[in-house]
């Protein structure tokens, strides 16, 4: 079935949120570039009674097949077919209570129970709310449509287009076409929802349960500022006419990065004066812009499979703290990050039995919390590196060559090294795939010898080893010299053993300058580690600094 791919999903849904049901039908046109007899597609816990294909001006019935345990309807259409294929698909669903697929949340009100639906899809959960190609790289566009109670209001992915009454306190409520885009990241919902908006060319806003928006204005503010932040540092503008920020009180995650949709556990979202403590404001700050850096990272350019996954991840997470860091400096985000990330990935991949961020030909690792330092932490750990290796404007340029060339689209992690390699005369790929596709990390010994400083690097790991790995480290070091004043000196450690000069006068030096490096030293130099304490104890070194010397 490789040869069939979907272009547009018409997406009709009555959802009934006093039966916890819905009624759906969609409609996928598709592009069939081989003959085909069949369409197979993915469903999950849909009760589908219906399957059409439209032939000249009508449609006719098709016979179809679901095979509940491949999570998979096979619809057989009456003859062999190519080119544009248009298929109608009707069903019954339920609004579940698994936080997955189109699921309820409950929440009160005036004392009374009450419930919204909503959708969480990542990763394979879109199958539960409608038929479809269910992988990220099947891009199509969407066109979403919902009947509900008139009092209700409704969200997805993109603005509302038209309302109309329909009598007996329902309403049809259309969305405007999406973008091309992955099912995992579509978003409807219908509740009471209220809102507060901060208008501007994208439209912010946050939506929360009846009487909650007060406590909304903490969130949406930082979420403003994350969108200019990462419109500035992409260089890409936001591609939809609004962004929303949904708080719900059952959510199985943290918060979801559904495009111009995003869903967040409600204390991830909001700030409760007097209880939110210093922390849950650093918190939800860095939260609300990881999913926005999500947008791009992720939205506009999808990994072209799951297990390019940890791309998105790394990105999110690096830029996340980088927005926090921007507006609130005072907060002292970076040594955070090098606590909470790097050293937390340091100590996880530190053990003999780790594995690599990515296995060549390999299958999707599941994120669980021995694989999420890896994957998360030390993603997001060697894109602070080689950031900082390649410099500020060289990475942007790389990041915005990356997005222009995939977006509407799908890439792979080497499509990005190779961006940053079209933009760099620095050998990116090589390093990246010598950090990302083995597991552990190097230990750097440095010597001095005179003017020269002697570096053999092997691999890290608590007990003894004899493993014979070697990486391509970029290695800064900051150099303090006799008349007061220092110099970084950056070289890339190629094989083995290298030797780099550092010149004469140096009172002391420093590896691996503001911890950027994903590699733990070892200085074989008495004089020069005394000198460094002596620095540290006189607060002359910054803060990363001094981590990495603890
Ligand atoms: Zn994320």
């Amino acid at each position: 079935m490789i040869s069939v791919n979907p272009i547009k999903y018409k997406i009709h849904l009555e959802p009934d949120l006093k039966n916890f049901k819905f009624a759906g039908s969609t409609e996928i046109l598709l592009d069939a570039v081989t003959q085909v007899d069949e369409i197979i597609l993915n469903t999950l816990e849909l009760a589908i009674w219906n399957c059409k294909v439209r032939v000249g001006e009508c449609f006719v019935d098709c016979p179809f097949y679901v095979n509940p345990a491949k999570e998979e309807v096979t619809v057989f259409l009456p003859k062999e077919m190519a080119g544009n294929i248009t298929l109608m698909i009707d069903y019954v669903g339920n609004i579940n209570d698994k936080m997955a697929g189109f699921y309820r949340s409950q929440y009160k009100s005036e004392g009374n129970v009450r419930y919204i639906a909503v959708t969480q899809f990542e990763e394979s959960d879109a199958r539960r709310a409608f038929p479809c190609f269910d992988h990220p790289e099947k891009k199509a566009i969407f066109d979403i449509e919902m009947i509900i109670d008139e009092n209700l209001a409704a969200i997805s992915n993109q603005p509302i287009s038209e309302e109309q009454p329909l009598g007996g306190a329902r309403k049809l409520v259309k969305f405007r076409q999406t973008p091309k885009m992955s099912t995992y990241l579509l978003f409807f919902g219908a509740g009471e929802f209220e809102f507060i908006e901060d208008p501007g060319e994208v439209l912010v806003r946050a939506a929360t349960m009846p009487g909650m928006t007060e406590y909304a204005g903490f969130g949406l503010e930082f979420g403003r500022k994350s969108l200019d932040f990462c419109e500035d540092n992409f260089v890409t503008k936001y591609p939809l006419p609004k962004l929303d920020l949904i708080a719900i009180q059952d959510f199985a995650f943290g918060a979801m990065e559904n495009w111009g949709a995003i869903t967040f556990r409600e204390n991830l979202l909001l700030h409760f004066p007097e209880i939110t403590s210093k922390a849950g404001e650093e918190r939800i700050c860095e939260v609300v812009a990881h999913e926005i850096v999500h947008q791009w990272f992720g939205n506009l350019v999808t990994p072209s499979d799951w297990k390019y996954l940890w791309l998105n991840e790394s990105f999110a997470t690096y830029f996340g703290y980088g927005a926090v860091a921007y507006y609130h400096p005072e907060w002292d985000i970076w040594e955070q990050f090098l606590n909470g990330q790097t050293d937390t990935a340091l100590e996880r991949d530190a053990l003999q039995e780790t594995f690599p961020i990515e296995i060549p030909g390999g299958e999707h690792v599941v994120i669980n919390t021995s694989t999420a330092p890896i994957i998360y932490n030390k993603g997001a750990s060697i894109l602070r590196y080689i950031k900082e290796y390649m410099g500020d404007e060289s990475f942007k340029e790389g990041l915005k060559y990356y997005l222009k060339m995939n977006e509407y689209s799908c890439a792979s992690s080497s499509s990005m090294w190779e961006s940053f390699e079209q933009v760099s005369d620095k050998p990116i790929t090589r390093i990246m795939k010598s950090w990302i596709e083995q597991p552990g990390f190097p230990i750097v010994e440095v010597k001095r010898d005179g003017h020269k400083l002697v570096f053999t690097q092997k691999r890290f790991t608590y007990l003894p080893n004899e493993y014979n790995q070697e990486w391509f480290i970029p290695i800064t070091i900051r150099v303090f010299y006799e008349n007061g004043e220092t110099r970084s000196i950056t070289t890339l450690l190629d094989r083995k053993q290298g030797v780099v000069d550092i010149g004469r006068h140096v009172i002391s030096y420093k590896v691996n300058d503001r911890q950027a490096g994903f590699f733990r030293v070892r200085y074989n130099d008495e004089g020069n580690m005394h000198e460094l304490g002596n620095r540290v104890s006189r607060r002359e070194i910054l803060s990363e600094d001094r981590w990495g010397l603890q």
